[in-house]
């Protein structure tokens, strides 16, 4: 198995695309730890199925837009496991509104959890992966909005947009200790996340993607995979649309 002897941290890996990413390093056999922030009971069922397919997971609570509570996670992982070699930085929110009705609290939230909790999330990860001396992935969970903006999203697409140069130059910094940093940047993917969209919009989105479809959460743990594992050794830096052909 290609992660046999990896440990691998999935921020928000209680659900949707998260958990979808937790399931598929755990199918390729890396040791799993499962952040989540609120629900627990869903966390549990992941770590759970990751045991049933006799991998093994651990559950660490964390805000990620706290680097207290990163650090502590960090740490928790390591005592548990003994390294950490794999980063998945997928936890997210939204809070959509136009410019003009979009109130402060709305745009702090999205800036705090989808780009300073990936900031927070790799600074904590930083130190024990350079201290390990044996390279190390990071994978970010970006956006088509973060590439080419959207109506009603003004914070998710800038903070999206900023996890995309943040990636780029973290690939620059870590290049020569063999650390890979990479981003995804997923269309409309079926989660909760996308549940709530009126079904006019759905129907307006579906038109525009080239495969008639929305994707699903394990066909961008698919390529959250590739990019966590020794076949992608030579990508860094990169941004890989998984849209269904929606921004071609
Ligand atoms: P989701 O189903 O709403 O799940 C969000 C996950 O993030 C949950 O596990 C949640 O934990 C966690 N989370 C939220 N705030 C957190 C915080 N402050 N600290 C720690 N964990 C937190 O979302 P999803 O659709 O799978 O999206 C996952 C990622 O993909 C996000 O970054 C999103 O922006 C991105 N994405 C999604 C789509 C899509 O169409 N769905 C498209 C492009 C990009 P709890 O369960 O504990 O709340």
């Amino acid at each position: 198995m290609q992660l046999q002897g990896k440990v691998a941290l999935v921020t928000g890996g209680s659900r949707g695309i998260g958990a979808a990413v937790v399931l598929a390093l755990a199918g390729a056999g890396a040791a799993v730890a499962i952040n989540y922030q609120q629900h627990e009971g869903a966390a549990l069922l992941v770590k759970e199925e990751v045991e049933a397919r006799g991998g093994k997971a651990l559950l660490c609570r964390a805000d990620v837009t706290g680097l207290a509570e990163c650090e502590q996670m960090v740490g928790a992982v390591l005592e548990y496991f003994g390294r950490i070699d794999i980063l998945v930085n997928n936890a997210g929110i939204r809070r959509d509104n136009i410019l003009a009705m979009m109130k402060s609290a709305d745009w702090d939230a999205v800036i705090d959890t989808n780009l300073k909790g990936v900031f927070n999330s790799c600074k904590a990860v930083l130190k024990p992966l350079l201290k390990q001396k044996s390279g190390g992935r990071i994978v970010n969970i970006a956006s088509v909005p973060g590439l080419s903006g959207n109506s009603g999203q003004t914070n998710y697409a800038a903070a999206k947009a900023g996890v995309i140069a943040f990636t780029k130059s973290l690939a620059k910094e870590l290049g020569k200790r063999e650390i890979t940093v990479n981003a995804v940047a997923p269309g409309f993917i079926e989660t909760e996340m996308t549940e709530g969209l009126p079904q006019s919009i759905r129907e307006k989105v579906r038109a525009q993607i080239a495969l008639e479809r929305l994707g699903k959460p394990a066909e961008v743990a698919a390529a959250v995979l590739f990019l966590a594992g020794e076949s992608s050794s030579y990508i860094t830096g990169a941004v890989l649309s998984i849209d269904g052909g929606l921004t071609l």
